[in-house]
């Protein structure tokens, strides 16, 4: 089961008080899906991974903190005030109020969506990435198709940019396998099949090899349905 508890923040933005639930202790059951949405119980706690400040309406994980703009090198290329400036200034538009227009059906995937807005204003790739992932699967819970297939689209091109411009060394394989994955769930298997083939022979791990098998093997059957790790188990049989 999962464990949630109380916390109080200053909001780094607008500096007001307000009280958060957070995540003091959650578990996973059985399999990940193969784009790495964890099982239950942490499944069901999507809606404490970000906190939302209910006066300026700034999304964080955490919102005594902000993201600063960096350079290629990682170097912070502005001072404290220029970034809650800039925020601040973003998180009151109408583009940040209304997520770019883009109706969600529900609450969750647009704050996801605004993480992503702030992360794009950041230039930070790797935020844009995770929100869009975790707005994708917002979407999906309420059956919100064209949403989830929209924002999977975008989402391919977040991977494909991390992939190219950053060390992700830790994470590449999976990262591939989340890409396949947000091109399968969109029904773009001609696009899937090309990238597949460039990358095929990089592909070091074992388990990692497997799940690219059966993603090819869900797309030539033009599944575009949610499969999970556990699947890809039961149809391939022993991985190595
Ligand atoms: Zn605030």
């Amino acid at each position: 089961m999962s464990t949630i508890g109380f916390v109080v923040k200053m909001c780094k933005i607008c500096g007001k008080e307000s009280e958060h639930k957070v995540i003091r202790s959650t578990n996973c059951f059985g399999s990940s899906d193969l784009d790495t949405r964890p099982p239950e119980m942490k499944r069901s706690t999507m809606h404490l991974w970000l906190m939302k400040c209910p006066y300026c309406n700034y999304v964080a994980e955490d919102i005594e903190h902000v993201s600063f703009k960096k350079d290629s090198d990682g170097n912070i290329v502005e001072n404290h005030l220029e970034n809650v400036q800039r925020i601040n200034k973003l998180i009151h538009s109408k583009q940040y109020l209304q997520c770019d227009s883009i109706k969600f059906c529900n609450k969750l995937a647009k704050d996801f969506y605004r993480q992503y807005l702030i992360g794009k204003s950041n230039e930070n790739t790797r935020q844009c990435m995770f929100a869009l992932l975790h707005c994708s699967w917002a979407c999906d819970d309420v059956k919100d198709q064209d949403n989830a297939n929209q924002i999977r689209l975008l989402l391919v091109e977040y991977i494909v940019k991390l992939l190219e411009t950053e060390d992700v060394e830790n994470m590449k394989e999976s990262l591939v396998i989340v890409l396949l994955d947000a091109y399968r769930r969109t029904g773009c298997f001609d696009e899937m099949k090309v990238y597949a083939e460039r990358v095929k022979d990089e592909l070091t791990d074992d388990l990692i090899k497997q799940l690219f098998s059966y993603e090819l093997l869900l797309a030539e059957k033009k599944d575009v349905d949610c499969h999970t790790v556990s699947d890809a188990y039961n149809t391939l049989g022993v991985f190595m």
